[in-house]
């Protein structure tokens, strides 16, 4: 596993790009919302990505029936804690699940469509980064996943 300074607005941005045709497909407006300093993390930037990459595409499954889909992406520091955000605007997530989500092969999509892995092996990077993934629904409806790690500073 590598280790390295890490910009979060750049994982953002690599993460966002895998998506780039499926987000224009389905009509998909994207909020991005950060500082203008670059924002850094230590750990490996493959890793933290693809923690991005599932929450993302949770998020654009989430919409497939939403009218105007918005997904909004944003990263910000709080108390020396950098706390990325994913928010959709899909239904959220049903109460009796949300303490369920983190739990391997706990899906609610067909069978096929989804292996229920992806927040567990998710979570477990969150952790080995040093970190922690939460998820909550957003008083606008919509699930909302946040990823918090330690804030570094910039690479020499
Ligand atoms: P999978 O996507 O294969 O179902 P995940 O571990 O990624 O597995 O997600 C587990 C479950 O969490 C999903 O099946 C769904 O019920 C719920 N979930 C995850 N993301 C969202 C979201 N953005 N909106 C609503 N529900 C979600
Ligand atoms: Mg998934």
């Amino acid at each position: 596993e590598r280790q390295e300074t890490i910009s979060v607005q750049a994982c953002i941005e690599y993460a966002l790009r895998l998506f780039h045709s499926r987000l224009r497909d389905d009509g998909i407006r994207v909020v991005q919302q950060w500082p203008d300093e670059t924002l850094w993390v230590e750990g490996d930037l493959v890793r933290l990505e693809q923690v991005l990459v599932n929450l993302i595409g949770n998020a654009v499954q989430a919409m497939k029936e939403v009218k105007q889909p918005v997904l909004t992406l944003s990263a910000e520091i709080r108390q020396e804690q950098v706390i990325i955000s994913v928010l959709d605007s899909g239904p959220g997530i049903a109460t009796d699940h949300l303490g369920h989500i983190f739990e391997p092969f706990f899906t609610t999509k067909a069978p096929g469509s989804g292996l229920g892995l992806g927040l567990s092996i998710s979570s477990r990077i969150m952790e080995d980064l040093g970190g922690k993934l939460q998820a909550t629904n957003h008083t606008t409806g919509g699930a909302c996943f946040t990823v918090t790690l330690p804030r570094s500073t910039a690479p020499e």
